[in-house]
């Protein structure tokens, strides 16, 4: 039998929604997330069952950097709980857009974001290499605080973080219950990692960053997702990225797309953990993987790319 309605994770790109030029101003946002939620909004109306993630890299950039420099007045919080702030902030101004976007289609539901933990293994090879640059640039050592990674930037330093695998959805079954009455956001910026705290200690926040994309492709999972779409701010995925040859995917089966990603034609940390989140999406739920799709595209092109006109469509 057919369930009554399709479910579909939309994953929004953290960088689409503070564009070049913009320094994150509240209005500079909010515009932005309207405009997304303008084409999300329209997954609704054509009665597909949402639930949306969000990356939050220069959100939580803001954050870090408010929590640097006012140190010394206010105690600063560990960059767990800064995901966790970043989850609220961004899934306000969601619940906000789309609430609006919403109502002038005449469509009233509730609207739900989770703070989401999820649970990554401290044995994580990640964790004895750290590797994302997360939050401000240090121009001098001295103003570098101490215990933390960094590496060289363009401007100085930059503390890097460990970037561990996604493991469990800890608010997993708390989602599932959920979106069945509500339109659910969740694992906003990969998630707060936690691990296991040794001893009796349970659940522990820890420093680190979990990739987004990979994240929204597990949560996709989780709900039994029949579409996962990744929006960015490029329309498609392109083969020789940047090169004179670069030419657009558009429907492209789970072994071509795989050969591309052995490749290497995309590039790790931006489109790579896309690609690696469709093919683990693809690959599992041997019942349901024939009827799955991925749309990996740009916000503007949504409802085009819903109808196979554009974007980059991975099916098995
Ligand atoms: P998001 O915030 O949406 O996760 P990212 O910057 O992480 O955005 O990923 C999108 C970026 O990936 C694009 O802006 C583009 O520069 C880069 N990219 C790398 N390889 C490719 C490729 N093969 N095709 C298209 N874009 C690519
Ligand atoms: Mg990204």
């Amino acid at each position: 039998m057919r369930k009554k309605h399709r479910v579909v994770v939309v994953a929004l790109g953290g960088n689409a929604l503070i564009k070049p030029g913009e320094t994150g101003k509240l209005p500079e946002q909010l515009r932005n997330m309207d405009n997304a939620m303008k084409h999300v909004a329209m997954l609704v109306k054509r009665g597909w069952k949402l639930i949306l993630t969000h990356g939050n890299g220069p959100q939580v950039g803001d954050i870090l950097l408010q929590n640097e420099m006012s140190k010394n007045a206010v105690p600063p919080m560990p960059l767990y709980v800064c995901v966790a702030e970043s989850q609220g902030e961004i899934g306000y101004m969601i619940q906000e857009t789309l609430y609006n976007r919403l109502h002038k289609l005449g469509i009233d539901k509730p609207i739900v974001t989770v703070i989401t933990q999820v649970l990554v293994d401290r044995n994580d090879s990640a964790f004895r290499k750290p590797t994302k640059p997360i939050g401000p640039h240090y121009l001098r050592k001295s103003a570098m605080p101490r215990g933390w990674h960094f590496m060289k930037s363009k401007m100085g330093f930059r503390r890097v973080v460990p970037s561990p695998e996604p493991v469990r959805i800890v608010e997993a079954d708390a989602i599932r219950k959920i979106m069945d009455k509500a339109i659910v956001i969740a694992c906003g910026g990969g998630g707060v990692p936690v691990v296991r705290g040794r001893g009796e200690k349970g659940l522990v926040g820890i420093d680190a960053v979990i990739d987004k994309d990979l994240t929204a492709g597990k949560l996709a999972e989780i709900v039994k997702a029949d579409m996962l779409i990744i929006l960015t701010d490029v329309d498609a995925v392109e083969l020789n990225y940047g090169k004179p040859n670069q030419r657009k995917l558009k429907r492209v089966g789970l072994s071509e797309i795989k050969k591309y990603y052995e490749e290497g034609h995309f590039a790790e940390g931006s489109m790579g953990p896309k690609v690696e989140a469709a093919m683990r999406f693809l690959e599992k739920d041997p019942k349901n993987r024939n009827k799955r799709k991925v749309i990996i595209t740009s916000f503007d092109l949504l409802e085009k790319a819903i109808e196979d006109k554009a974007g980059t469509i991975i099916v098995r």
